[in-house]
């Protein structure tokens, strides 16, 4: 307390909160273009940032799953599920080329920089579904990324592209850790709008960093479940509104999958 009248509040909403919202919003769009399909084998490409959401929401329509990822310290993402197995790039090439894995789903989450279409072409599932990293037009990024020619070297007679997109606000990509700090920054703007509010702060960190260069993926955990928005007010019963303010901004979040 800074005075008897100004009080500092923090948000019920969590960041990590925010992260899980996008997460089910990316899965459900999933979901509903496989059909209620089943598979012998999926893979996911991809652990971060919601990798292993979508691995356990499939368990119920794959018989077996596997999580790849170049990175061999986010196999720390994965709850420990009898179906579902990571494998760094390299020893799924090897059981890939053993003929030991054939995967009838494939899901590309690895967004910008991530596998190549030469690499994919290796592939012919029954299904293939590929996360478009792109939100608003951006030329950088637009030139950089290669979702259509990954769907393009595909073996494959249903792909769908998962998109994701806030209505009527501008994010520069689809990843769930940019939507989550847009949508977090968008609601501190709002939440500063209010009477009796004299500041709201987007409680946020450089995550990556955490996680991709000091490789602490506790600290990662730890950062992540800290309180969405600080705010210093008038009047404790800004929480809620507050909270309001943050889920309208994560229902402006849309995912789809559109068939390539
Ligand atoms: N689309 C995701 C973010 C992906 S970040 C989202 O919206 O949350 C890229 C992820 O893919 C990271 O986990 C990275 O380690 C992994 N990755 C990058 N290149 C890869 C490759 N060639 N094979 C497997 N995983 C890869």
């Amino acid at each position: 307390m800074i005075t008897e009248t100004v009080k500092t509040v923090e948000t019920n909403t969590k960041v990590i909160d925010v992260i899980n919202e996008i997460a089910k919003k990316k899965y459900n769009a999933i979901k509903s273009f496989l059909e209620g399909e089943e598979f012998n084998t999926t893979v996911i490409f991809g652990v971060y940032l919601w990798g292993n959401y979508v691995a356990k929401n499939l368990k119920e329509y794959s018989e077996r799953i596997y999580i790849v990822d170049i990175h061999e310290f986010l196999e720390r993402f994965i709850a420990f599920d009898e179906k579902i197995k990571f494998l760094h790039l390299k020893d799924f090439k090897l059981k890939f080329l053993k003929k030991e894995i054939n995967p009838d789903l494939l899901i590309d989450l690895t967004g910008l920089g991530g596998l190549e279409p030469e690499f994919l072409s290796k592939f012919s599932p029954n299904v293939a579904i590929i996360e478009d990293p792109k939100g608003v037009f951006d030329e950088d990024i637009y030139k950089v990324d290669n979702t259509n020619k990954r769907a393009m070297s595909l073996k494959c007679d249903k792909i769908g592209i998962l998109k994701t997109y806030r209505k009527s606000r501008v994010s520069k990509t689809s990843g769930t850790m940019t939507l989550t700090i847009d949508t977090i920054v968008d609601a501190s703007r709002e939440i500063n709008a209010l009477d009796g509010v004299l500041y709201a702060i987007p409680n946020l960190r450089y995550y990556e960093g955490i996680l991709f260069d000091e490789k602490d993926v506790n600290k990662f955990f730890d950062e992540i479940t800290k309180p969405a928005v600080t705010i210093s007010c008038l009047d404790e019963t800004i929480v809620d509104k507050a909270d309001k303010i943050i889920n309208k901004n994560i229902e402006l979040i849309k995912a789809f999958v559109e068939k390539f």
